[in-house]
């Protein structure tokens, strides 16, 4: 669509600046005055044939004509003028649709389009209520379950960069994103003064990534900053139409990323000798590579899976046991909603998530087998903070998997029957009996709105903690 309507476009600019109607390109091409009519309104696809014909009558070459970048900035107007007015969004209005004429200056069309930009980004600020972003959330990971989170293609494309620049293995340096930028056309430029919110912002009339001055504290590193900005225009991403679609692209560009990061080939031949030596470990491949122990960890989802044919778990849970952000395809039951929304749920306090918290020394990578009613899980957890707030990742893998991980020799074993509420929810009969109906809590707001609260007496307030809360202090002041 959009290919077409730029197409359509350039024909027409390149008529005008050869001064021809259509009635004497018509002529000279042997095509109808009709015909060349809806191929410049992007309705009809030309031929080949009848492409070179025009070329040679406007006096250009083919290759001018077959840029896919609109021809001037009144024509990217016109198309997105075009785009806007066909969405569903504009019909709902019932509102007549303009004709971008010559007789339509350019200051107007300018105003149009702005306005049509702000409708649709009030229209999908909108749309992204919490119930819709969770829906379109939980509809994602179903996704890329079924494809055990690999995306070939965009595994083929960050290799692809990685070869052409002769990143060899290990870590790769700012120098050599820098490079990269600048093969895609694109110039890296630190500032301090980004807008609010903007991880990154990309200008791509001349080409420049503004990125922040330092990383973001607890993740998103300058390289995969950029890595993300340079992704839209490798990928080929067009405006989201929905919030659906942002996740989709948000999904992407990081995957996009990681690719570059730990390019396939680099990564496979990494795990595959950890896997002869029994020694997979997330620190290890973490390290190797330079990056974040979550990217790390999540990169072996989309891996382990492809290539080994091993099955696993993602779980990144905040010190309070919820989950920001999950993934398995080995059959861990992960605690959803009503809605299958993970994020925001709390994880048995049994597993290695959450019992990775109670740990005094936490440098290293941390071990156990948890027997759950699917199965025995052989787990590892890294725990971090980000300012404010601590967090765990978890990798886990079936018990029968673990022959090839680090940390398998581990005696601890914790045992979780959860959903059932007995095992780690409600709080022990005897605990329960001495306090209900004898102790008052006010919640701390949770900051993630998408969260829910954990159910309990008093809203936010899990009453196990409460209650344990109060017994450990009731008995230190016996
Ligand atoms: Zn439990």
């Amino acid at each position: 669509m959009q290919g077409l309507a730029t197409l359509g476009q350039r024909i027409r600019h390149y008529r005008g600046e050869a001064g021809l109607t259509l009635d004497e390109v018509s002529e000279r091409v042997g095509s109808a005055p009709s015909q060349l009519s809806l191929i410049e309104n992007g309705k009809r696809e030309p031929r080949l044939g009848l492409l070179t014909a025009l070329a040679g009558a406007f006096g250009i070459p083919l290759t001018a004509l077959l840029d896919e970048r609109p021809p001037s900035e009144r024509a990217a107007l016109e198309i997105e003028l075009d785009r806007a007015q066909r969405t569903d969004l504009y019909a709902a209005l019932g509102l007549p649709a303009i004709k971008p004429g010559r007789q339509l200056p350019d200051d107007t069309l300018r105003t149009i389009v702005g306005l049509h930009r702000e409708l649709q980004r009030r229209a999908r600020q909108a749309i992204a209520t919490p119930e819709e972003a969770r829906r379109a959330n939980t509809e994602q990971r179903l996704r890329m379950r079924e494809l055990n989170n690999s995306l070939p293609e965009i595994d083929e494309l960050g290799q692809q960069l990685i070869d052409e620049v002769g990143h060899v293995s290990g870590a790769l340096t700012h120098r050599t994103v820098g490079r990269m930028a600048e093969r895609l056309g694109f110039e890296i430029v630190h500032v301090s003064d980004l807008p609010h919110n903007a991880r990154s912002v990309t200008d791509l009339e001349n080409g420049r990534i503004y990125l922040p001055p330092a990383s973001i504290p607890g993740g998103h590193g300058l390289r995969a900053l950029a890595l993300q900005a340079m992704a839209h225009r490798v990928l080929g991403h067009a405006e989201p139409a929905t919030y659906a679609d942002f996740l989709q692209q948000r999904l992407e560009i990081n995957y996009f990323a990681a690719s570059v990061l730990m390019p396939r080939r680099q990564a496979v031949e990494f795990l595959t000798q950890a896997k002869a030596d029994r020694n997979i470990a997330v620190e290890d491949f973490r390290d190797a590579f330079g990056v974040t122990h979550e990217a790390a960890a999540l990169r072996m989802t989309n891996l382990l899976t492809a290539h080994f044919d091993i099955r696993l778990h993602f779980l990144r849970v905040s010190g309070d046991g919820s989950v920001h952000r999950g993934y398995e395809n080995d059959g861990l039951r992960l605690p959803t909603d009503v809605t299958g929304s993970l994020e925001g749920q709390f994880v048995c306090r049994h597993w290695a998530a959450r019992a990775a918290f109670t740990r005094v020394n936490r440098t290293t990578e941390f071990y156990q087998y948890t027997d759950t009613p699917e199965g025995t899980f052989f787990e590892s957890a890294q725990t971090g903070t980000t300012g404010a707030e601590e967090f765990s990742i978890t990798v886990g893998v079936p018990f029968e998997a673990s022959k090839w991980f680090r940390g398998r020799d581990t005696t601890v074993r914790r045992r979780s029957t959860c959903p059932d509420e007995s095992c780690c929810k409600r709080p022990p009969s005897d605990l329960a009996a001495r306090w209900d109906g004898k102790a008052w809590s006010s919640a701390r707001l949770h900051a993630q709105i998408l969260n829910p609260l954990p159910q309990g007496t008093f809203p936010g307030v899990d009453d196990r903690e409460l209650y344990e809360f109060l017994d450990e202090h009731a008995v230190a002041m016996d």
